[in-house]
């Protein structure tokens, strides 16, 4: 092969500086005769220069070309410069190299290769698509006769060698046994670069499903030609082995025009929200439940290159959200905080022992953004963590190939000695994934944000992930049996127009993992084992607690078995109210901790009325404060309430609502803290900034040219 490329390209290779001007005056006599500016001339070094910057071929570049020609020659040896031509030379259907040549043209390495195979390679780089031997074999093997002669003329070949090799016929592979699955192919040839006596490989794909998926994938794809989208890959693992069993890494591997060759299961894009899931199991891991809330309100947190404030995809706040409602309509204020409570690099270490290895930076380079799926990743590595968490937290790497023999028929490698090698690794905690897996299954819980998307006839777990400008576009997911990750997008780094996770990658998602289970296979899919320990209690939908007959709706929710029950809802309160014609009634009311003041006025929630008395629950009887409208009073906070900065929030979001119940003949009315200040008070109720410590609030007023002052209140301040 190197003689071979030598003889035809550049037979002064091992003499000239890098620039041959013997050749360039040759190149120059035949431009001229030919009337026309053809290449030619040019040394193996300046083609070396040419593939790398594929530059436009004119006067000026050729000159460029040489002198950056004659410097290279000063910083490499003629073998490495040689290599770097053999490895980056173009032989045609996109092949790069002359490994990935002799492999696709004849099916072996190129240090198989026969003078003639080595011949006819060695053609293709002067004229790779006008010498196509898929589309002009009479033109290639023509080419073919050239480089013989050069390599007898040259004293490389002998006469009987010569002839020996012009009789040779070529045996080309077949274009199709190259077609199917050619990512698959990649990947496998990659992974034998130390096994160069491979002759036979078993891959773990599935040839039929691969098949069906990439013409599943086309049809989704093509219907979304007018939102400018033209790829999509596809990984499907087996859960029990690890296998994949389908890996389509483009639409097409032969378009050139949209870089079909490049493979979207390997390339690096950003996740955006469909890496929350392993973020949530942490979490869990660390102590939250699905019940607990976040507040889903502005949040700026302190990072080290200035404040980070997420905002969610609806650009809305949601007050205060369960996690489970928070992970299963993808709310990215709550789970920033939650990564707050967590660790940043804690998470990016788990990420790292969930298999991926494309987030190298430290943790502060990504900030809390990392949870929102801000560094890139692969989807074969995304998919190969979600498979993690079908398999409820043990990890292992995918397999992709079940066997490699050598022609003897000894085995040199087999899946069974891969899992043997590589036992499943526990990563997360079964439990936290359990709880993590039971909300991305749960329909209902994704309603307000997906609708009635994503509905199936059997327990599937679905995340969907969107970046920002509409650049990726994912959905994961998994039953017991397969985990599929499904990526929508372009290669070239372009924005798709408005195509979310559910309506690009989504509808692929849903045809691949029905299609997966449509096959009859005996036993119907099962629910996600529910590990040891937990249990389903009921609990208040807005408060996460355990509700009270004042609860408007409630749900089952899991928890530790050994975990004490929950306090009674303080969300929602009832009051005796006087309506209009002075008669009493009692309503409910929703009470928000303080650190929802903002976002509950926002929303203009009802607030109980001056005077309103509170009934305590369970009783069905009124509280402490006395029924006739005459109290003077602090309704909220109340005696001994105990309030604690959030160390995120910003501090002028921090007050408490002072509300109180005044009586009209009373003027003048204030709240006075600690004897030291006063603030006027309005009907509506006012706002008291937190301060540490331990305070004492007290209503003041006029009352028939008397002070008067309430009851104290105190509060304390953490
Ligand atoms: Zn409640």
């Amino acid at each position: 092969m190197v003689h071979a490329t030598i003889a035809v390209e550049d037979r002064r290779f091992y003499v000239h500086p890098g620039a041959d001007p013997l050749a360039i005056v040759r190149a120059v006599v035949e431009n001229v005769r030919a009337g026309s500016l053809r290449t030619g001339g040019s040394t193996l070094t300046q083609q070396v220069i040419r593939n790398v910057h594929r530059r436009p071929r004119t006067v000026g570049h050729k000159l460029a070309e040489i002198w950056e020609a004659l410097r290279l020659e000063r910083m490499m040896t003629k073998d490495e410069i040689l290599e770097q031509y053999l490895n980056r030379a173009p032989y045609g259907n996109q092949l790069v190299g002359v490994e990935a040549a002799a492999r696709s043209y004849f099916g072996k390495p190129s240090n198989d290769l026969s003078p003639a195979e080595a011949a006819f390679l060695a053609g293709l780089p002067n004229a790779p698509s006008l010498l196509n031997p898929r589309r002009n074999p009479e033109g290639a093997l023509a080419r073919q006769r050239v480089v013989l002669r050069r390599l007898r003329d040259q004293g490389f070949l002998a006469e009987a060698e010569f002839r020996q090799a012009s009789e040779q016929p070529l045996r080309f592979l077949p274009p199709e046994s190259t077609l199917r699955a050619g990512h698959v192919t990649d990947m496998v040839l990659s992974q034998f670069q130390p096994y160069p006596t491979v002759a036979t490989v078993t891959t773990t794909i599935d040839d039929g499903l691969q098949e069906q998926i990439q013409i599943l994938m086309q049809s989704h794809i093509s219907s979304l030609a007018g939102k400018n989208v033209t790829n999509g890959a596809v990984v499907v693992i087996d859960n029990a082995s690890c296998e994949v069993r389908a890996l389509v890494g483009s639409l097409d591997y032969f378009d050139e025009k949209h870089d079909g060759q490049v493979n979207g299961a390997l390339a690096h894009r950003q996740p955006g929200s469909s890496i929350k899931p392993l973020m949530y199991a942490l979490a869990m891991e660390r102590g939250f439940l699905p019940a607990d809330v976040v507040a889903d309100i502005p949040t700026a947190i302190p990072d080290h290159d200035g404040d980070y404030v997420p905002e969610n995809y609806d650009r809305k706040y949601h007050g205060p959200v369960r996690v489970r409602t928070a992970l299963a309509c993808s709310y990215n204020v709550p789970a920033v905080r939650v990564l707050k409570v967590v660790g940043k690099d804690l998470f990016l270490q788990r990420l790292r022992e969930a298999g991926i290895t494309t987030l190298t930076q430290p943790a502060d380079f990504y900030g809390y953004g990392l949870t929102l799926g801000n560094g890139e990743i692969t989807l074969l590595e995304l998919t190969t963590a979600y498979a993690a968490l079908a398999n409820e937290g043990r990890w292992r790497p995918s397999i992709l190939i079940r066997s490699a023999s050598d022609a003897a028929g000894t085995l040199l490698r087999s899946a069974e000695e891969e899992s043997a090698l590589h036992p499943p690794r526990r990563i997360y905690d079964q439990r936290a994934v359990f709880l993590v897996t039971d909300i991305l299954a749960d329909p209902v819980a994704r309603r307000p944000a997906f609708g009635s998307w994503f509905r199936f006839p059997f327990p599937c777990a679905v995340k969907t992930g969107t970046t920002k400008d509409y650049r990726d576009n994912w959905t994961m997911g998994y039953t017991t049996r397969y985990t599929v990750g499904v990526w929508v997008g372009n290669f070239d780094g372009s924005a798709m127009h408005g195509v979310s996770g559910v309506s690009g990658a989504g509808r692929i998602f849903s045809d691949v993992i029905s299609l997966l289970h449509t096959v009859p296979t005996g036993n119907p899919l099962g629910d996600f084992p529910v590990p040891e320990g937990l249990e389903r209690r009921e609990v208040c939908t807005v408060s996460g607690l355990a509700p009270t007959e004042f609860c408007r709706q409630r749900i089952l929710e899991w928890f530790p078995r050994d975990e004490s029950p929950r306090a009674p809802c303080t969300v929602h309160r009832a009051f005796r109210v006087r309506d209009e014609e002075g008669r009493v009634a009692t309503r409910i009311f929703d009470v928000f901790p303080s650190e929802y003041a903002g976002w509950a006025e926002g929303m203009r929630l009802p607030v109980p009325p001056a005077g309103a008395v509170q009934v305590i629950a369970g009783t069905g009887r009124p509280g402490e404060l006395p029924e006739s409208g005459n109290s003077f009073s602090i309704i909220t906070p109340r005696d001994g309430d105990c309030f604690k900065i959030d160390p995120i929030l910003r501090r002028d979001f921090q007050t408490v609502k002072v509300l109180c119940a005044v009586p009209p003949r009373f003027k003048d009315v204030r709240v006075r803290v600690d004897k030291s200040y006063e603030l006027a008070y309005r009907p509506e109720g006012i706002r008291w900034h937190l301060q540490h410590g331990r305070h004492i609030l007290q209503l003041v007023a006029m009352h028939a040219d008397r002070r008067v002052e309430s009851a104290p209140v105190e509060v304390r301040v953490e």
